[in-house]
């Protein structure tokens, strides 16, 4: 089923939706995104996501070419018009299209920015196997830029990644700068030691995840004690547990880190429980 889809205020047919090929987002990756997930064909954390955006081009100095309020508003139709009940919608935004290509910015009077949705159908989401066997990951370089903090759609070291951890025939890598994780291809990453879970602080290293922020509240809430501060991939081999989050795989166990096992290599109490909570917290605040 053809998909409708929105591009800068209209809803279209995907295969009817077109894109300059000056748009620098094509041409410099000069834009940035956010995925938002639907359960129950309802959007979760839809604030955290739409501030986050806010944060993302105000750092780039790129405008958002339509009212915040409407933005839930084309997040609602797209689901409605795409029947999704569960799934992800993702959003873009680049700085438009010039007349030419160029480094310097355009001016955002002459060119606005371009905005696509889309919505991604995922039939069983939230009650996917791999949460109950984990995930194996490895451990790669981090040679990202130096603001991960802005969610930006320069994804090609993250495919990279991706693709090594497929060669390795595992499923996803954590990125490792000056000995210490940061974060994993597409999810923030986690341990827990003796009942502690520990997660990197936030910075310009990794992105502030808003699974992260929603679960690290409700740990808290459930009187678990939560350390902010980075780890080695030795650690992380040593503890107890180990999980990544994201706003499309929730709460994910890791059972495998370069090999090793970690604790007794299945999804371990902590990660379990988390992803229970945030699953039914997220389902019970989603509109
Ligand atoms: N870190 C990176 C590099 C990501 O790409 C993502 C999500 O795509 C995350 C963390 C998790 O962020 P969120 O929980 O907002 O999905």
């Amino acid at each position: 089923m053809s998909r409708t889809v929105y591009v800068n205020g209209e809803y279209l047919p995907e295969a009817d939706a077109k894109i300059s090929i000056f748009d620098r987002g094509f041409l410099m990756a000069d834009g940035v995104y956010e995925v938002t997930s639907v359960l129950d064909g309802k959007l979760l954390d839809f604030a955290g996501h739409s501030k986050r955006l806010a944060r993302s081009l105000g750092e780039l100095d790129m405008a958002l070419p339509i009212e915040m309020d409407d933005l839930l508003e084309v997040h609602r139709e797209l689901v409605r018009l795409n029947d999704i009940n569960e799934g992800m919608i993702y959003l873009q935004v680049t700085r438009g299209a010039p007349s030419d290509r160029d480094f310097a910015f355009p001016d955002p009077d002459e060119t606005p920015s371009t905005i696509v949705l889309f919505t991604q159908n995922k039939p069983g989401l939230a009650d996917t196997p791999v949460a109950k066997k984990g995930i194996k990951v490895i451990s790669i370089e981090d040679i990202r830029w130096g603001r991960r903090d802005i969610k930006t759609i320069q994804l090609l070291y993250p495919s990279m990644g991706k693709m090594m951890a497929k060669k390795a025939g595992v499923d996803d890598a954590w990125m490792v700068e000056d000995g210490m994780v940061t974060e994993g291809t597409s999810n923030n990453a986690y341990i827990v030691k003796n009942g502690k879970i520990i997660t990197r602080h936030l910075g310009t290293e990794i992105l502030a995840g808003i699974t992260r922020n929603a679960v690290l509240r409700f740990a808290e809430e459930a009187q678990m004690t939560v350390e902010e501060r980075s780890f080695t991939i030795a650690e992380a081999q040593d503890a107890d547990e180990a999980f990544v989050t994201s706003a499309s795989t929730f709460v994910m166990p890791v059972v495998e880190i370069d090999g090793a096992q970690v604790g007794a290599g299945v999804p371990g109490p902590v990660a379990v429980r988390l992803r229970e909570i945030y699953l039914e917290e997220s389902r019970k605040a989603a509109i």
